[in-house]
């Protein structure tokens, strides 16, 4: 039996309602290295699976958003996060004839790059990496992709599509941008990655913001009479009051938070309906060379999605309790960093090196894998005489 097939052809439901502007599965810039396409599967489908099934991914069950992992079961963690962005992205391009299995793909792996103790893991280590190149997260989740896992006989890392890639870098420091040849020449030119990448991007941020309030509110760090100060809740808040008087507690919070995040979606879908009519884009290059992301909130809604931010800022990220957490975290981390450093026959035989920056770069790979728990042990291991 060959090897390659038709797609487009051969299954035609995978294809058929993909808008001109989309990322389409047999123009795909292919990947690093060659492989005979799957039988069952477009390029994207694959990708979205190979993420699914890699040690990253399910690292991310037991990494913070914002709670540490073991403070209650129900908050969310970076692996529940990375879904409902997923179901938010999918929900989205599937309104704006975008590639969902694109979006899917990018989705599951936008997040694989991120440390133990979130936001104050990643400050932490980029501080112990200062010397070595700097620590960012968006350039974890590439490496990891590209290099770190170890699961196929014949490549390092994953393998994925050139698109995939695009969309799993949203950030990058122009220094960076430049060791990273075609990935990394937008963040010079100032140009954009696919609708799907963008995409991404805001069902990310939809999906924090919302998921905050309602983990805000479960935690009792954050309280009702607070949020009547941010016009989104408000705003949803009185609709939700119009329609049931009567509603209180778990349900009247989950309720506004739904109806919070359907604004933003609707809004987002006619917004860029707007831009992408304004610019008729017939296939994914003119996308690429235009200097604003076509995907965007209204300036209304932009503002109202800032100010919430604005607001989770203040009021729960910056809130004592997490604040505390968070210089646990970052003393766990580097504690961590400078005893590997100090001694790297501590580290296990596979991360042991004999050149100094290279070495650092292996701890921080190290250690930005661990989950919240393991760091936890680790670093009880290392500094607490009865544990072994
Ligand atoms: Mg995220």
């Amino acid at each position: 039996m060959s090897n390659t097939i038709d797609f487009a052809a051969q299954t035609p439901h995978k294809y058929r309602e993909l808008a001109p502007y989309a990322v389409h599965p047999d123009q795909s810039r292919g990947r690093r290295y060659a492989e005979p396409h799957s039988l069952s599967r477009t390029p994207f489908e694959r990708d979205r699976d190979r993420v699914i099934h890699c040690v990253a991914f399910r690292r991310l069950e037991y990494k913070t958003q914002v709670f540490v992992n073991h403070e209650n079961d129900l908050f969310r963690t970076r692996l529940t996060h990375t879904l409902e962005v997923a179901q938010i992205a999918r929900s989205i391009a599937r309104n704006l004839n975008l590639n969902e299995d694109l979006v899917e793909a990018i989705a599951l792996s936008h997040d694989l790059g991120h440390t133990p103790f979130g936001h104050a893991g990643q400050d932490a280590l980029n501080i112990c990496m200062r010397d070595y190149g700097g620590f960012e997260h968006n350039l974890q989740s590439l490496l990891i992709v590209e290099e770190l896992e170890q699961r196929y006989a014949s490549f390092n890392g994953l393998n994925l599509t050139y698109e995939t890639r695009e969309g799993i870098l949203k950030h990058c420091s122009r220094k960076h941008a430049k060791q990273l040849g075609e990935l990394g020449q937008r963040f010079i030119t100032g140009q954009q990655p696919s609708l799907e990448a963008q995409l991404v991007n805001l069902a990310d941020e939809i999906a924090y913001i919302n998921h905050d309030v309602d983990d805000g509110l479960r935690s009792q760090l954050l309280d009702l009479a607070q949020l009547e100060a941010v016009d989104l809740w408000a705003n949803c808040r009185q609709s939700v009051t119009q329609h049931y008087p009567d509603l209180r507690g778990r349900r009247f919070i989950h309720e506004t938070i739904r109806t919070m995040i359907n604004h933003l979606i609707i809004d987002l879908i006619q917004t860029t309906q707007q831009h992408i009519l304004e610019i008729n884009p017939d296939n994914v290059d003119v996308v690429r060379h235009q200097h604003q992301a076509l995907i965007r909130l209204s300036d209304t809604m932009a503002a109202q999605a800032a100010q919430l931010k604005q607001f989770l800022f203040n009021a729960l990220y910056r809130h004592h309790t997490v604040m505390r957490m968070n210089s646990k975290a970052k003393h766990i981390i580097k504690k961590l960093f400078n005893a590997f450093m100090d001694d790297p026959r501590l580290l296990p035989a596979d991360y042991q090196s004999d050149s100094i920056p290279y070495q650092a770069r292996t701890i921080a790979n190290y250690i930005a894998g661990m989950t919240d728990r393991y760091a936890i042990k680790e670093y009880q291991r290392l500094f607490n005489v009865n544990e072994i």
